[in-house]
């Protein structure tokens, strides 16, 4: 056992995690692993789907919208 420690939140979540950042219920067991979850952010907690992609699509996409744009300019704006 070790993976169970920091349990401080409280348990009025009928076994679900909230999210982090809104508090929202999210669909992700407590009990699952951490390795096993999506949108968890490790040292921080789990997030919900729709923080977990307001944080780290919005990065992606700057970048992909940056390369894209520099390649395909000439022809998306001509
Ligand atoms: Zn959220």
């Amino acid at each position: 056992m070790g993976s169970d420690k920091g349990r401080t939140k409280p348990q009025h979540s009928a076994g679900k995690e909230q999210c982090i950042l809104c508090g929202r219920l999210t669909e992700m067991a407590k009990k699952r692993p951490i390795s096993k979850r999506e949108h968890y952010i490790e040292g921080a907690g789990q997030l919900c789907r729709k923080c977990y992609q307001e944080l780290y699509v919005p990065k992606h996409n700057a970048n992909v919208v940056q390369l894209a744009s520099q390649n395909i300019s000439d022809k998306w704006f001509s």
